[in-house]
């Protein structure tokens, strides 16, 4: 099927109060324009370096997310235009994010990742961790970021009793957050295989790429 069969697809099937983010992360500019054509404006990117290259060539309107793994001394080069930062996994993180939207006069908003994976590869923080960042003064005074919502990756794996059970630890921590912090209303969870099933257990935006733009070679 092609790119806006396959978008319209996915989005004849999402509930209305969850937004679909197309990871186009590896893929050509004019697979984007396809999707762009077609209606999509929400795009994700995983490497900082790729967004940067095609936001130039893209339209204006669309918004730019980061879901890979940041790298402190990156975030300058997206400060100016990126919408959504999913993986924010410490507090210099949201530091330096802080800093560098200050420059531009802006507000970045951003989601905590928690580590929800039984892997050790995946990337996030604990549970602690985050309560102790968004109950501190130093986050208090962070007046260039806003942190609306967690994200999460599951473990690798097609047992859903296993993804059930990480998509609902995230859902748990989220509606604990959420009474302190009234920005709370993302949950970030669910790509291609599995999004079904995160929106089940309670995803408001979800990152599918494959089923979009078919599969990548790497990545
Ligand atoms: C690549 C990627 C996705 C999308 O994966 P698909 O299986 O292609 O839908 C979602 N989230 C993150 C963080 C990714 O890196």
């Amino acid at each position: 099927m092609s790119i806006p069969q396959n978008l319209n697809n996915i989005k004849s099937q999402l509930p209305e109060h969850v937004t679909l983010v197309a990871v186009s992360k590896t893929k050509p500019v004019s697979d984007l324009m396809e999707a762009y054509n077609a209606g999509q404006r929400i795009f994700g990117e995983n490497k900082i370096q790729e967004m940067v290259d095609k936001h130039e060539q893209m339209p204006n309107d669309v918004q730019w997310h980061m879901i890979g793994h940041v790298q402190r001394n990156k975030v300058k080069y997206m400060a100016e235009f990126v919408s959504l930062i999913h993986g924010v996994d410490s507090f210099k993180l949201l530091k330096e994010i802080n800093k560098q939207a200050k420059k531009h006069d802006r507000v970045i908003n951003c989601l905590l990742q928690i580590k929800i994976a039984s892997e050790d590869s995946k990337f996030g923080m604990t549970t602690e961790e985050a309560r102790d960042i968004l109950t501190s003064e130093a986050f208090k005074e962070l007046k260039n970021i806003k942190v609306v919502g967690l994200m999460g990756m599951a473990t690798f794996t097609d047992d859903d009793t296993q993804l059930q059970k990480e998509f609902r630890l995230l859902k748990t921590v989220f509606d604990e957050f959420k009474i302190q912090n009234s920005e709370f209303k993302i949950i970030s969870i669910g790509m291609s295989s599995d999004y079904k099933l995160a929106i089940d257990c309670g995803s408001t935006m979800v990152r599918i790429g494959s089923s979009i733009f078919g599969v990548r070679n790497y990545n």
